[in-house]
């Protein structure tokens, strides 16, 4: 890890870039100060370095010595700023350009641009945040539904690294039972018998697998579910995508046929995220842009983890509709068959879908509601027991990928108590489950994973 006084000093715009009311530099590092003092003149007459900590002082921006704008500036003396280094804050005019300026008179200062990602990355080395806040401040940027605002609190961030650093405590202190005995087999050192080993990584494999199964649940929150609409034209798909938008983002005719293309859009259903795409009818056609679509749709299916399989109810089933079915039998993805038009009479009865299909829902895509369709799927993707944000939920790859290799390590331990030689065998698996969750913990992370999480930053963050 390195030292805090061996980093440069780095400037950044901390806001979206674009026009706002304010926009805010921020400058961190050894020289901050200094680099303040050097392009922000208060207007008190002091120089900001002499300021209180924290206290919003006014001024102008210097750049080249010339004043530029007039701000806000105030500063935070390490260890207490976001990065755990001393930081100045600048707020100024929130213009394009202007921000622009007032970055370049920091560089002028001294400053140099920081990296994207860099000031989080700086927060993590000093112990100001765990791996799993970074990546949960990162998720946070990026959400896009309250679901995933509340997923990334860091309520919820809490209560995942305390069962994290709970299941990885309970292993370090098995672990050191057993190498108390391999060292000292005749003393009776009164730790954990054999039974209660067996029963530790028991409970330890229970805790385990269910951090692993909320990962369905923080998936389909924060990254959304690879969803497929399908059905022969005029079934009612544009419609049912509208209906999930709530938009006329797809134009809905009666013309069959005349959704070509494949539209994609992610939208929050409840608590979860659909990533939809739109296509065309599925079969047989001689017109080759519509062919391209239905191509699309078929390759779509097979990669989706969710497919929406529109039926028209209040016209008679057709072969269209049978090779739809023989289709959705092929494929791994959880199904729901929407009996639509549930506002006409019925042409044919259900129960013919019903039996090829176990999740059907009847539906009126136009003028009806979303809400029977959203507790179907966050039935399917979300284990009901956890509730976001109170609970703890996976929700990085890396995280799931990490408790399935402690999870290996150790039900491999597991098996060797369960075969009569608890003792090296074991002690080795339970010291790379702690490895893994330890890694996930960031008590011991290589620097690949530090660099891979903070590349996912932009630069001011
Ligand atoms: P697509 O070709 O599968 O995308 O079908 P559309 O969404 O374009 O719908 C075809 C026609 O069916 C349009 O005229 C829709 O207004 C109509 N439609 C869609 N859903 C319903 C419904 O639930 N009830 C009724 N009565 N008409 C619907």
């Amino acid at each position: 890890m390195h030292k805090m006084g061996s980093y440069s000093t780095i400037a950044a715009i901390s806001t979206p870039p674009g026009k706002g009311g304010v926009a805010v530099i921020r400058i961190s590092g050894p020289d901050a100060f200094a680099v303040a003092d050097r392009m922000f003149l208060p207007r008190n007459g002091q120089p900001l370095s002499a300021a209180r900590a924290r206290m919003q002082i006014f001024g102008d921006i210097l750049l080249d010595g010339e004043p530029i704008d007039d701000g806000l500036a105030a500063r935070f003396v390490a260890p207490y700023s976001y990065t755990g280094e001393d930081t100045v804050e600048i707020s100024c005019h929130g213009g394009f350009l202007i921000t622009k300026m007032v970055l370049s008179a920091a560089f002028a200062a001294g400053a140099e641009p920081a990296a994207a990602g860099e000031f989080t990355r700086r927060a993590f080395l000093n112990g100001k945040l765990s791996l799993t806040d970074a990546e949960a401040i990162g998720n946070l940027l990026e959400a896009s539904s309250a679901a995933a605002v509340k997923l990334a609190s860091a309520k919820s961030r809490d209560k995942l690294s305390a069962a994290m650093d709970g299941i990885r405590a309970d292993a370090v202190s098995l672990m050191g039972s057993l190498f108390a005995r391999i060292d000292y087999p005749d003393e009776d050192l009164g730790d954990f018998s054999d039974a209660e080993s067996i029963s530790l990584l028991r409970s330890l494999l229970g805790r385990l697998d269910a951090l692993i199964e909320s990962y369905r649940t923080g998936r389909a929150v924060n990254e959304g579910i690879a969803t497929v609409i399908c059905g022969k034209p005029n079934a009612g798909k544009s419609t049912l995508y509208n209906l999930l938008l709530g938009e006329d983002a797809a134009i809905v005719t009666d013309i069959a046929g005349t959704t070509r293309d494949v539209l994609e859009r992610t939208v929050p259903l409840g608590q979860v995220l659909l990533r939809l795409s739109d296509t065309a009818g599925i079969r047989e056609t001689a017109d080759p842009v519509e062919r391209i679509g239905v191509e699309k749709t078929q390759a779509r299916m097979k990669e989706a983890e969710l497919v929406l399989a529109v039926f028209d109810t209040a016209r008679p089933l057709t072969e269209e509709d049978t090779a739809l079915l023989d289709t959705l039998d092929t494929l791994s993805a959880s199904k729901i068959a929407i009996l639509n038009k549930s506002d006409l009479p019925p042409a044919w009865d259900a129960s013919e879908i019903e039996k090829r299909i176990p999740r059907t829902l009847s539906l009126s895509a136009k003028g009806g509601d979303g809400a029977s369709l959203r507790k179907e799927v966050e039935a399917l993707f979300t284990n009901g027991d956890l509730t976001v944000g109170e609970d703890a939920i996976v929700s990085s790859a890396r995280q799931h990928a990490g408790l399935l290799t402690a999870r290996e390590h150790l039900s491999l331990a597991l098996d060797a108590y369960l075969s009569g030689l608890p003792t090296d065998a074991a002690a080795s698996d339970i010291e790379r489950a702690i490895a893994a969750l330890g890694e996930l913990c960031g008590k011991s992370v290589s620097e690949a994973i530090v660099s891979d999480i903070f590349s996912r930053f932009c630069v001011g963050k």
